[in-house]
């Protein structure tokens, strides 16, 4: 039986995306990994529709949080000032990020299940002279969709741009670049996209300024930036990697790009969040509040984590357990990945199954 993945990321890869691993063996020396790595920066810039002539994307080897700490010690300048406002495993990696490499920091923190508390960003922002706000677009901790545009309004009234880790929502949710007054967002190929692990994305404000001298040798975005600029590369890539985000990109955009995935996604989890709440199994988060990309639900009473994954696993599904705190108390399930219908509906009647006494009252 097939697995389907309902994890957020890697995903459940498409035929197409896996046989582009194959494609001919490849020197990052040569001129068609030159050609290779030039549509997919321009590809990435399409999934927004950003000029290029204002934006590039940086392509890097690694996971989404290689993404994310390059983005934070190459956009951070020496003498630059960083808010990190958190509710959830990825805000508080970030913070880990910054205390790592000695980036000038404070952080807002709202509890994990919470909203970000924008009445303490904004008396943060008033206290201190910040260059840069970094927060998670979409937390994976929950499914919480943070409000960005709020913040970014914060944000650019004291000056002070934004770094958006979006790695669980790059492709799928609306993302406002230039109204958002971003200048660098971090994304990886294995979550909306449907790409595999091992390459990662910044998309970065060609005028945001450098960190001078450079944090890091591997994680410098403006060498990546320079070097891609001449379709070249500071170090080896992941070339299989780059083939299966180029054809999940040709993929994306036939499926009908970012408004495609997101209804995609939307249709999914609305089915799965609807099927649950019928069998009296409780979401943590109002829907409204929700990413189309992945939810959190309650663990039902007499149902503990490992039997819920453990039978879902039996009949093809991987769901996720909850971090931190959460652990325990719920599953997350994500709508990432080449699922059909048919995967849909069998992953409804296994939860009929297994929840079937869940509602029941006796
Ligand atoms: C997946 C994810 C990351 C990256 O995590 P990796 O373990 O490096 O793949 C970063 N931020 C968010 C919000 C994520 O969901």
């Amino acid at each position: 039986m097939k697995t389907i993945l309902l994890n957020p990321g890697p995903v459940t890869l498409s035929r197409r995306v896996r046989e582009a691993m194959s494609r001919p063996d490849l020197c990052h020396r040569e001129p068609e990994f030159g050609a290779l790595q030039d549509g997919l920066r321009r590809k990435l810039l399409d999934v927004y529709a950003l000029d290029p002539a204002d934006w590039a994307a940086v392509l890097l080897t690694g996971s989404g949080t290689a993404a994310v700490e390059a983005m934070l010690t190459s956009l951070v300048p020496a003498d630059g000032r960083l808010l990190i406002v958190e509710n959830g495993v990825y805000g508080e990696r970030m913070t880990h990020i910054a205390r790592s490499y000695g980036i000038a920091h404070e952080r807002v923190t709202a509890p994990w299940s919470d909203a970000i508390d924008l009445s303490a960003v904004e008396r943060a922002l008033g206290d201190g002279d910040f260059t840069h706000v970094a927060v998670v677009h979409h937390e994976t901790t929950t499914g919480r969709l943070n409000d960005i545009a709020a913040l970014s309004k914060l944000a650019a009234a004291h000056g002070a741009r934004l770094l958006l880790d979006s790695v669980s929502g790059f492709g799928a949710e609306t993302l406002d670049f230039d109204g958002w007054h971003l200048d660098g967002c971090a994304a990886a190929a294995n979550k909306c996209l449907h790409g595999v692990p091992g390459s990662a994305f910044v998309l970065v404000r060609r005028a945001a300024p450098a960190a001078a001298p450079s944090r890091t040798v591997y994680l410098d975005l403006h060498a990546y930036l320079a070097q891609q600029d001449r379709r070249a590369t500071p170090f080896t890539q992941s070339v299989q990697t780059f083939y299966a985000l180029d054809e999940a990109l040709d993929e994306f955009f036939e499926e009908g790009g970012r408004r495609g995935r997101q209804a995609l996604f939307r249709h999914r989890m609305t089915r799965i969040r609807e099927a649950l709440l019928a069998l009296g199994v409780e979401p943590l988060l109002p829907d409204a509040e929700s990413s189309c990309v992945l939810q959190s639900f309650r663990l039902p009473p007499g149902h503990d984590y490992e039997a819920v994954h453990d039978r879902l696993k039996q009949d093809g599904f991987i769901v996720y357990a909850g971090q931190g705190g959460l652990s325990g108390r719920v599953f997350r399930i994500s709508a990432m990945g080449d699922i059909t219908e048919e995967d849909l509906a069998r992953l409804l009647d296994a939860f009929s199954t297994l929840f079937r006494t869940v509602g029941r009252r006796d």
